[in-house]
């Protein structure tokens, strides 16, 4: 290992008990250059995409926290993220708390910086707007392929009067930018209640693979692994996970919440289905803080947040590989 490629680990509880120091992700050494790693994990606190009960912009600070109690191995693919790839915090995107439109230009620029030193962004949010503009940081070459986990399509038009940039609205944005293709785009757990019966007709028209909750329990497990693995092929691809798209009873500290989701468990099962895949950056979004009295959501948030960087590593090793 050269000096340049040098790896880091999270902080050892032989060294310090893990609810000490301060909070990074994953206990992880803080970095302000990201071209130091290979993998950097990054918050952006921010909900002004929000339409109804605001909070996620809290989201980050209880992830890092909530991280401190995850270790470094995955018991189930025995990947140690830390040893195939340099992973650390990147810390937060400088994000403007009282103006949409200039967050957007933010958070594009932070990410368009992440991947001109060719580092793979892994992101806490911050509400399901800011995957727009990581996108736009991402995908402005050549469309990206998405697996999308969430209670809601997010394809939206406009809100209130015409407005084109909500939570609610982002893949259809997205779209429209060629920033995502939809035929190589699946979203899974689809449910809720709708405006109109036509909620979806955007998503389904333009070629997503849409799998309701419904459908998500015929199909089983192995179907939807191999669905998702199928719809995105071998392109780039980026995975978006709202915790909306959990049932509520794992994680209710969110801001849409909707009965009826699939459990942690199997969200863990569906992320571990996704190695091998070309994965080029991920975000776990929707985590509210307010909402979340007892933690168990961050808990939530962060470990799902070690699964997807356990699966983008073997992505970035892959690649190195080459
Ligand atoms: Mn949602
Ligand atoms: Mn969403």
């Amino acid at each position: 290992m050269t000096s340049e490629t040098r790896n880091f680990e999270p902080i050892s509880p032989d060294a310090s008990p893990r609810f000490a120091e301060i909070a990074t992700f994953m206990r992880l050494p803080r970095v302000s250059d990201p071209a130091e790693v290979d993998i950097a994990l990054i918050g952006v606190p921010w909900d002004g995409g929000t339409t109804n009960r605001a909070g996620a912009r809290h989201g980050p600070r209880e992830i890092r926290n909530s991280s401190s109690l995850i270790r470094k191995v995955n018991p189930a693919t025995r990947v140690t993220p830390y040893e195939l790839c340099r992973v650390a915090d990147l810390g937060d995107v400088s994000v403007n708390p009282i103006d949409l439109m200039d967050t957007l230009g933010r958070v594009q620029a932070f990410y368009q910086k992440v991947r001109a030193a060719g580092t793979v962004p892994l992101t806490a949010g911050g509400d399901h707007l800011i995957t727009l503009p990581i996108m736009r940081a991402l995908g402005r070459d050549r469309p990206l392929g998405m697996v999308h986990f969430d209670a809601h399509s997010d394809t939206w038009d406009t809100y209130f009067g015409g407005f084109k940039y909500t939570h609610g609205t982002p893949f259809r944005r997205a779209v429209e930018e060629r920033l995502l293709d939809p035929k190589r785009t699946i979203q899974i757990g689809i449910r809720g209640s709708l405006y109109d019966l036509h909620d979806l007709d955007f998503a389904i028209e333009a070629g997503m693979r849409v799998i309701t909750i419904e459908e998500f329990y015929k199909l089983g497990l192995d179907e939807v692994i191999a669905e998702a693995r199928r719809v995105v092929g071998d392109g780039p691809t980026y995975v978006s996970f709202d915790v909306d798209g959990l049932d509520p009873v794992y994680a209710p500290g969110t801001g849409t919440p909707e009965i009826g989701g699939f459990s942690t468990f199997e969200a863990q099962q569906i992320i571990r289905g996704l190695g091998g895949l070309n994965l080029i950056g991920g975000d776990v979004v929707e985590v509210a803080p307010p909402f979340d009295p007892t933690g168990n959501t961050a808990l939530v948030g962060a470990t799902l947040m070690f699964e997807i960087l356990c699966v983008l590593a073997q992505a970035v090793a892959a690649a190195k590989a080459e």
